[in-house]
């Protein structure tokens, strides 16, 4: 058998790893554009921050594709599926042939629509190269601006905060994190950062950029302009998938895939950032670029490539963030556009204490839940979505921090 395999994320290594544990012969081709070995991605902005260096990011060691005898093609981009002839063609005139195709391509940064780009000191944050260029720059780098308040600008707005960076960042919504958390907590987050010495600036974009080689000034869409030799692009992301014929393959935001991870053309597979499936909290078809929901669907991808019958239940949004001496978890469905008139809300905020603890339900359903500090009780929450169990107690008894789990499963 043929495998080959688009990526070498965490999809593409948990797929290689359930192949080789089930097929010990196979050929597999992993390609990725990147040449980086494996590494956990969501580490790059602590990169940027500082806080570790480049030898903490790999997840697997050097001796990842020889011990599991996978051709490595790094630094080779894909630009081309041909599903009739069971190929791929990447950009530098290479071709591979496959029996059992993964696409697990991750996602590409949103692009802006401004002028200026390609100043210096602008940047996407993505890949530990990206990161690589903006530390070399932090030399020269007095105020950064970032552009978004999502999980990947507001992880760039904090690393550069921790390095003693001034930073504006502009949001489209009234708060960072939008996609994540409510009103009240992302009103939390942003005090946390303000008090830090983030300047946020919201209903408002850059409309272009100005510098003599390198970025000086930002304008802005409401006619004024800011100072600054950084900035980070962070309008979110969208599914990798600019190769695949979508005549052929199902697509929706992602690539659709079945529980198998299956796409609609026999042979070929799709798992990670790039793929759509059901997400649980929400009952209906969704990409949750997460990290964990990547490594789980490239392992089910894999053992299904290679013969065996492995389900996958669907994906849960979740995320488990420190700022500063702030913790906040957050999972399901929170934000105001993921929540309609069937949800029921409880809640519970203690400024003074920064403490915040907000559950949502349908019917008897927890389907999301945001908590600022006193996060501890998260994990059996997020279980208790992800297995859709009726809660049958009091959701008051599930706001109060100090909760006694075990009474959830009293008879
Ligand atoms: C700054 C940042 C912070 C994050 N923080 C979190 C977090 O806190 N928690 C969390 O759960 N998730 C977080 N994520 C998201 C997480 O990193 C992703 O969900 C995860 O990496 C997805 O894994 P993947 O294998 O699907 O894709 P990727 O990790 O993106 O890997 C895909 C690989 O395929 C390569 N590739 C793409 N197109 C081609 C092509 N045409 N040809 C060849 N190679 C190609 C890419 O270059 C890449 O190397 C963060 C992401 C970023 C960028």
């Amino acid at each position: 058998m043929n495998y080959v395999i688009i990526g070498n994320g965490v999809a593409g290594v948990t797929a290689a790893e359930a192949i080789r544990q089930i097929d010990a012969r196979g050929q597999i081709t992993m390609i990725s554009d990147e040449t980086h070995p494996p590494y956990c991605r969501p580490m790059i902005s602590n990169l940027l921050e500082g806080a570790v260096d480049v030898s903490r990011l790999p997840i697997r060691g050097p001796d990842f594709y020889d011990r599991l005898s996978i051709t490595p093609a790094l630094g080779s981009r894909v630009t081309a599926l041909d599903i009739t002839a069971h190929t791929v063609a990447t950009k530098d005139g290479g071709t591979h042939a496959y029996d059992q195709l993964l696409i697990a391509a991750g996602a590409d940064p949103r692009p802006l629509d401004a002028q200026g780009l390609d100043l210096g000191g602008i940047f996407f944050m993505r890949n530990i190269a990206q990161v690589q260029e903006m530390i070399t720059a932090l030399a020269d780098t007095r105020h950064a601006l970032v552009l978004g308040g999502g999980l990947v600008g507001f992880k760039a707005a904090y690393s550069l905060l921790k390095r003693n960076i001034a930073v504006t960042m502009l949001i489209r919504s009234g708060y960072p994190l939008s996609m994540q958390v409510d009103e009240t907590a992302g009103e939390m987050i942003q005090q946390v950062l303000c008090d830090h010495g983030l300047t946020v600036r919201t209903g408002i974009s850059v409309t272009a950029f100005e510098g003599g080689g390198r970025v000086q000034t930002a304008h802005l869409s409401d006619g004024s302009q800011i100072p600054c030799d950084m900035a980070i692009i962070g309008k979110g992301v969208f599914p990798a998938h600019g190769f695949v014929p979508t005549d052929r393959i199902d697509t929706d935001a992602g690539i659709l895939v079945d529980d198998h991870m299956a796409t609609s053309a026999p042979g070929i597979y799709a798992a990670g950032d790039v793929a759509e499936h059901i997400d649980i909290a929400r009952q209906k078809r969704w990409v949750n670029a997460i990290w964990p929901e990547a490594a789980a669907q490239g392992r089910v991808a894999g053992f299904n490539m290679a013969g065996q019958n492995l389900a996958y239940r669907g994906s849960l949004s979740r995320n488990v963030i420190r700022m500063f001496d702030t913790d906040v978890m957050t999972a399901g469905r929170v934000s105001p556009r993921d929540t309609d008139e069937t949800c029921r809300f409880f809640s519970a905020a203690d400024h003074r204490r920064q403490t915040y603890r907000k559950l949502v339900f349908e019917d008897q359903i927890l389907v999301g839940f945001v908590m600022i500090n006193q996060i501890e009780q998260g994990g059996v929450l997020a279980s208790l979505i992800q297995s859709r169990t009726p809660v049958k107690i009091s959701a008051h008894h599930l706001l109060d921090p100090g909760f006694n789990v075990s009474r959830l499963f009293d008879r």
